[in-house]
């Protein structure tokens, strides 16, 4: 049996890969050598080491602490969008990234060499070699290097580095971490397999666990914990994994309140007229699971004629005059190959130089992108549709790794509002992308495979769900950031948790011991990822618009580096900073209002003492505490101390004694001090205080004390501020940090 398993296992060219590999501990990144009497940085491989070692001969080169490979001068960058105006700057190679730096604009461009997809030689111009970089990311980018020699040398330094030959030189195992302060277990515990079943009441009285995929015997693509119906015997179960491809035997992956459920598995061995006792038995057990229905329904997602063609090599689908009590349809999603194909149209048609809108159009339609999107929630669809009427749906494509996984994702988005979250759209993306075996090293392409098993199977799911997004923006908690986040983390390498094709390949790796986890990470910066127009109240199934008319281009991913010089504030950002600055007034509001009611008793009780008249001062302190004066000023002003309304200079406790006066003064102004009344906008704000640009993709954050604007990494650090009621936890820049500890003891 076991030997059979292993035979059908997709990944034997990875796996020999996998066997070479015994990852490196810490002890051997801190025992690592000099080059050229400088430490080693823990990042670079010991084969990077050795290739400098050999290749080169000249003294080392460094970029803000980072040992460079290669160093160009004078490069010439051309983006489309500016073909007129091209920086001039040097080029860097480091270990992990290319990095280009135009002096002259004070700008740097950083690419991570997982990111790239394509490097090309152009023709050769009157300035010197072009070189076309295309990235993973959907940019794109021209290098005109002076010298021919020069251009060959980083075209063949990046080959190599952009798609390694062996997995351990994936980023993963050398990145540090070093700006984020996360420990390496973050994350990784984040989701099990049977807290999410749980969650749907499995284990029940018609669903259990079975034990026969301990070791990965019975399917070594599929996790270790499935779920199947409760009659179904080890005979049954064994017996339709052999009669499935590779193994994929049908398994539970989401289970309805309503006892209807998705099954999901790969095509049958039946060929022109094979059948299998077992697999029918094994459909009617999953059909009786739900007592609701005298039927339920098997999705075959491929277009009939593949299907058909597949029964020549002994595959294909379900005869449903074998099959009790199932209604069977093929519903037409292409396959890798198709959609690879398309991809590259849809590329091409973003990299038109000047394109006409019927020139756009034209290549748009011709990708056939947005046909193919709404293929794939079409399916879903019907599926999310047969289980919220009551009937259960068992789903398959060939291997059901891709198209499956695709659709019985986006069905359980569309039924369950738990997946629209933050953490339960990590939960799904856990259960039907890494649990069940998507090969995301092959369809991305980490190390050097087999091109024809790339494909953006991956990217489709997002794009699908990005499209539901945009008709239900109160329905999703998360926002398009998060996506376009996944995305490039999915490409990056950065994170182990996509590496390897199945759960077996994480564990044989030991992901989890030495690489850091994208969920650990996300976990970290979950604010930007918010989506602020989120009614969590919304407890149903969304009913998506499958017109045509209402499937879009994602500008926001494909198109999202045309932005030019100025880069785009999503209104979803605004409206969280609005919400957040009234949050933070509100609560300085309150914390003045009973300041100044303790104030009244102590005035009131320094007149009784003195017997002195003091009502009107304290009248004329309320009349100031008028915000139009603060209205007025310019932010430039912003953290100068006399800014705030109740600082005013005839602000006085002259009726008080001199030790209660100091304490109150002290303590009122550092509270005022300690909130922002005005915060900077954030239009226009180009470059964070650190100098680390804003692109179109990084968030703006506002620091809650003095109302600037920075980039997430300068908000180091939540902490209460003295002038707030409610005493929460808020953000604040590193300055303002360091400010508040030195006051408060
Ligand atoms: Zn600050
Ligand atoms: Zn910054």
């Amino acid at each position: 049996m076991s030997t059979e398993v292993s035979d059908l296992s997709p990944t034997a060219s990875l796996r020999r890969n996998f066997d070479e590999l015994s990852p490196e501990t810490t002890d051997d990144v801190e025992k690592k050598k000099l080059l050229w009497g400088v430490p080693v940085p823990p990042f670079v491989s010991e084969r990077v080491v050795s290739w400098i070692e050999e290749g080169l001969q000249e003294p080392a080169v460094f970029f803000k602490d980072t040992l460079v490979l290669k160093k160009v001068e004078n490069v010439r960058m051309i983006d489309r969008y500016n073909s007129k105006n091209a920086s001039i700057g040097t080029l860097y190679l480091t270990a992990t990234h290319l990095i280009f730096v135009d002096p002259e604009a004070n700008k740097e461009t950083w690419i991570l060499h997982m990111h790239i997809a394509t490097v090309d030689k152009l023709p050769l111009s009157t300035t010197g070699s072009p070189l076309l970089i295309r990235c993973k990311t959907f940019l794109s980018v021209t290098f005109v290097i002076p010298k021919e020699r020069e251009c060959h040398d980083v075209y063949v330094t990046l080959q190599k580095l952009c798609q390694p030959v062996h997995i351990k030189n994936l980023y993963c195992f050398h990145y540090t971490s070093s700006n984020e302060d996360l420990p390496k277990t973050a994350g990784w515990d984040f989701f099990r397999l049977e807290t999410e079943f749980k969650r749907m009441k499995v284990p029940c009285e018609q669903w259990s666990q079975c034990t026969l995929n301990q070791n990965y015997e019975l399917c070594d693509t599929y996790p270790r914990q499935l779920y199947v119906p409760t009659e179904a015997s080890t005979a049954v179960l064994m017996g339709s994994s052999r009669f499935r491809s590779k193994g994929r035997l049908p398994a539970l992956t989401y289970l309805h309140s309503n006892q209807a459920s998705i099954c999901r598995c790969s095509q049958p061995l039946s060929g022109f007229s094979a059948r299998c006792l077992e697999d029918e038995q094994m459909l009617e057990a999953i059909r009786k699971t739900n007592p609701n229905a005298s039927y339920m329904y098997v999705v075959d997602t491929r277009p009939r004629i593949n299907a058909m063609a597949n029964r020549a090599a002994g595959k294909g689908y379900e005869n449903e005059a074998f099959y009790e009590n199932i209604k069977f349809h093929f519903l037409g999603i292409e396959n890798i190959h198709v959609m690879r194909t398309s991809l590259q149209k849809l590329v091409e048609t973003c990299e038109q130089k000047t394109p006409t809108m019927s020139g756009f159009l034209s290549s748009l339609e011709s990708s056939g992108w947005l046909k193919h999107i709404r293929s794939i929630l079409d399916t879903s669809n019907f599926i999310a549709s047969a289980v919220d009427k009551g009937i259960s749906v068992v789903v398959h494509c060939s291997d059901g790794w891709d198209r499956t996984a695709q659709v019985c994702s986006i069905a359980a988005l569309i039924l369950d509002p738990y997946y629209r979250t933050i953490k339960g759209f990590q939960a799904l993306i856990e259960k039907d992308w890494l649990a069940f075996g998507h090969k995301f090293s092959e369809r991305c392409g980490y190390i050097q495979t087999d091109p024809k098993e790339m494909s953006p199977v991956f990217t489709q799911f997002l794009d699908s769900t990005w499209q539901l997004v945009q008709q239900r923006c109160d329905a999703f908690e998360f926002n398009e950031r998060f996506l376009l986040t996944l995305h490039d983390h999915v490409q990056s390498c950065q994170f182990g948790t996509f590496i390897g094709n199945c759960e077996k390949d994480r564990l044989d790796l030991r992901l989890s011991e030495t690489t850091f986890s994208l969920w650990g990470y996300m976990a970290n910066h979950i604010n930007e990822y918010i989506n602020p127009l989120y009614r969590p109240e919304m407890e149903e199934s969304l009913k998506p618009n499958l017109a045509p008319q209402c499937i879009r281009f994602w500008r926001g991913m494909y198109s999202r580096f045309e932005s030019g010089v100025h880069p785009r504030e999503p209104l979803g950002d605004l409206l969280l900073a609005s919400r957040d600055h009234c949050t933070s007034l509100e609560d300085h509001v309150q914390h003045l209002t009973k300041r100044i009611s303790n104030l009244k008793n102590l005035i009131s009780k320094s007149a009784r003492r003195f017997q002195g008249p003091s009502v009107k001062d304290n009248k004329e302190k309320e009349e100031i505490n008028d915000n139009r004066y603060n209205y007025d000023k310019k932010s430039g002003q912003l953290t100068d101390t006399t800014d705030h309304p109740l600082k005013s200079t005839d602000f006085s406790f002259s009726n008080l004694s001199v030790s209660e006066t100091k304490e109150e003064v002290k303590g009122i102004n550092a509270e005022m001090d300690s909130v922002a009344v005005d915060w900077k906008s954030m239009r226009n704000v180009t470059v964070c205080s650190c100098s680390t640009p804003f692109d179109q993709f990084s968030r703006k954050s506002h620091c809650w004390k003095c109302g600037e604007v920075f980039c997430s990494r300068c908000i180091v650090r939540t902490v209460p501020l003295p002038g707030h009621d409610s005493g929460n936890p808020v953000p604040v820049c590193r300055a303002c940090f360091r400010s508040l500890q030195q006051t408060t003891p």
